[in-house]
C-alpha cells in the first residue's frame, strides 16, 4: 500500500536521505526508531507529500506522489498523520474539532460527520469531552483527540511521528494503547517513536535509520534480540 524506493534528499548540502526504501503492505505495522536527526521524519514526510525529494518514487494506494498529474491533495485523504504536537483549534470544541476536516474535505453531511465523530471518540475514550475545549483538556487527551480526528477522515494508513514524545510519562500509556487498539483492528501503520517496548509488542517490522539510511529491518525479534548491524547494537544499547 506504500512503496517508497531509492528515495534522495539533501537540504543544501547535507544529505538527510540517501536511498531509502521501504515497502509496507495493507494491514502491517512498521515502526520507525533510530537516533536523532537520522531523518525519520523527513522520511515520513516524504510519504505524505510534505517534502519534496530530489531522486527516487513514492506511491500510496497505488498513486505517485512525485508525479506533475497528481493531485496531492486527495492522495492526502487517503493518509492520516498524526505529530509530536497536536495543533487542535482551541476555540472550537473537541467534537468540532474532530469534525472540521471531514465536513470541508470529504463533504460529509453535518449528522454524518457527528455520528462518525461519537464514534472515534468513543474508540479513544473521550466521548465525554466532546463538548470541552482543547485548553481542558491533558495532553495525552488532546493527542488522542487528534488520532480521532486523523480517523474521521477514514484514511487507509496512519503515519504517527513521535506522538506520545511530547506528553507527561503518565499520558503516555493511554496513548499507546488507542495506538494497539488501532493495529489490532488492522490499520496500516507506519510509527516513528522510542517507546521500544512499544515497538516490540505492536510491530510487525521494526525499521533502524541511522545517518539517512536504513540499516536494519526485521521482526521486532529480529532487530531487538539479534541486531546485525553494528550501529543498531550501539543504538540499542544506548536506549534500553
Ligand atoms: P528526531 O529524532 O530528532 O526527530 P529525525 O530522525 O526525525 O530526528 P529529521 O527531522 O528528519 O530527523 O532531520 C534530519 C536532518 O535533516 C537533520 O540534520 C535536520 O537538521 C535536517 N532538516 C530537517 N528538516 C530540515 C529543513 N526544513 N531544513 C533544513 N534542514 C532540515
Ligand atoms: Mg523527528
Amino acid at each position: 500500500i506504500v512503496i517508497a524506493k531509492h528515495i534522495h534528499k539533501s537540504f543544501g548540502d547535507n544529505e538527510v536521505l540517501k536511498d531509502v526504501s521501504l515497502s509496507v503492505h495493507s494491514g502491517e505495522v512498521v515502526v520507525m526508531i533510530g537516533p536523532s536527526g537520522s531523518g525519520k521524519s523527513t522520511f515520513l514526510r516524504t510519504l505524505n507529500g510534505l517534502e519534496t525529494i530530489d531522486k527516487g518514487q513514492v506511491m500510496v494506494n497505488g498513486q505517485l506522489l512525485y508525479d506533475k498529474k497528481v493531485n496531492l491533495n486527495q492522495v492526502r485523504q487517503n493518509i492520516g498523520m498524526v505529530f509530536q504536537h497536536f495543533n487542535l483549534f482551541p476555540n472550537m470544541t473537541i467534537l468540532n474539532n474532530v469534525i472540521m476536516a471531514a465536513i470541508s474535505t470529504k463533504h460529509f453531511t453535518p449528522e454524518k460527520a457527528r455520528q462518525e465523530a461519537k464514534k472515534y471518540l468513543d474508540m479513544v475514550d473521550l466521548s465525554e469531552k466532546m463538548n470541552s475545549y482543547p485548553a481542558q483538556l491533558s495532553g495525552g487527551q488532546k493527542q488522542r483527540v487528534a488520532i480521532a480526528r486523523a480517523l474521521e477522515m477514514e484514511p487507509k494508513i496512519m503515519l504517527f511521528d513521535e506522538p506520545t514524545s511530547a506528553l507527561d510519562p503518565e499520558m503516555v500509556g493511554d496513548v499507546l494503547e488507542v495506538m494497539q487498539q488501532l493495529a489490532q483492528n488492522g490499520m496500516t501503520m507506519i510509527i516513528v517513536t522510542h517507546e521500544m517496548g512499544f515497538a516490540k509488542r505492536v510491530a510487525d517490522r521494526v525499521v533502524f535509520f541511522s545517518d539517512g539510511m536504513i540499516q536494519e529491518s526485521g521482526t521486532p525479534e529480529e532487530v531487538f534480540d539479534r541486531p546485525a548491524s553494528p550501529r543498531t547494537q550501539g543504538f540499542l544499547e544506548r536506549v534500553l
